[in-house]
């Protein structure tokens, strides 16, 4: 590279630089797009380099414009820059007015962290939100960069709060899967959930699963099978005239007493479906014998009035 071509370089380095500075990063972008490539031709070593501002500006435009990094592609984009670039201190321009020399790794790692979060919520795989929980974990407590401007978390982190939001959300996930078949097993997912949440902050979240946590360990015995049934969502509270003396049988019998209530019973599904659909069943039977009947006495009716 001659010396002036050299010189030309670099001014056009400080140029597309305080483009960035004064935030016009879709312009910015297409600078450094364009010095990357000379750099190809007569600076090879610093390309990569060129090429990363350039996919991070871009970013930092979806941003300010409202679009979907994830769908732009441009956080994909950036992302497999990272075998090329490692980890180098670069004079960046972020979001939320950050500016300085900043470790190429850092951005990297809390980008990833993002997009294993998002992509395990989505697609409900815990192993794949805990990926996040170690990249976020080894960012500690310094704030996240891009965490209040993308999904899922939109909102300021750290990110030793964020590594506990992303613990939180693959107990969910797992405590989801149980829920139903093995409800005691779920309890104790839920349980590390509550507790991550808090340590998180996501306050509102910690009282829904609490709610969540209090109807898995309702359990209660079924009045027509007798069975000790565990979780909320499998007991049903049944109408049923209920005296004293049933009450006083149970306590007499030492049975559990919650069973009843003022006037129902608790059923287990199994029996609330099995008696509700006989229920309907007969309902349904009666109703259609009932029809008939009306329709032959208007036949009769209808043969009295012609015969009159
Ligand atoms: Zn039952």
């Amino acid at each position: 590279m001659s010396e002036k071509d050299l010189r030309k370089f670099s001014s056009s380095l400080d140029d597309a630089e305080n483009t960035a500075r004064i935030r016009l990063f879709g312009k910015a972008s297409k600078k450094y797009e364009e010095l990357a490539d000379v750099a190809r031709r007569l600076k090879p070593e610093i390309f990569p380099q060129l090429q990363f501002l350039s996919m991070l500006y871009s970013l930092i435009e979806d941003i300010e414009e409202k679009r979907d990094p994830f769908e732009t592609g441009t956080l994909d984009g950036l992302l497999q820059l990272e075998s090329l670039v490692g980890d180098a201190e670069l004079m960046m321009t972020l979001p939320g007015g950050r500016f300085g020399e900043i470790s190429t790794g850092r951005i990297f790692t809390e980008l990833k962290a993002v997009k294993y979060l998002n992509q395990g919520m989505a697609n409900r795989d815990a192993e794949t939100v805990r990926k996040a929980v170690d990249l976020f974990m080894s960012i500690g407590d310094e704030q996240l960069i891009f965490s209040r401007y993308l999904r899922p978390m939109m909102r300021r982190s750290s990110g030793k709060r964020a590594a506990l939001e992303s613990e939180a959300r693959a107990q969910i996930i797992e405590g989801a899967l149980l829920e139903d078949s093995k409800p005691s097993e779920a309890v104790s997912h839920y349980m590390i959930a509550v507790r991550a949440l808090r340590g998180a902050r996501l306050y509102d979240e910690e009282v829904k699963y609490q709610r969540t946590l209090l109807g898995l360990r309702i359990s209660r015995t079924c009045w027509f099978c007798g069975r000790k049934i565990q979780g909320a969502s499998h007991l049903v509270w049944m109408n049923a005239s209920v005296s004293e003396y049933f009450k006083s049988l149970l306590e007499k019998n030492s049975e559990d007493v919650r069973m009843l209530g003022d006037n129902r019973v608790i059923a287990c599904r199994v029996c609330y479906s099995a008696i509700s659909q006989e229920a309907n069943r007969i309902a349904t039977k009666y109703h259609e014998e009932t029809l008939r009947l009306i329709k032959n006495l208007v036949k009769r009716i209808q043969a009295l009035e012609r015969a009159v």
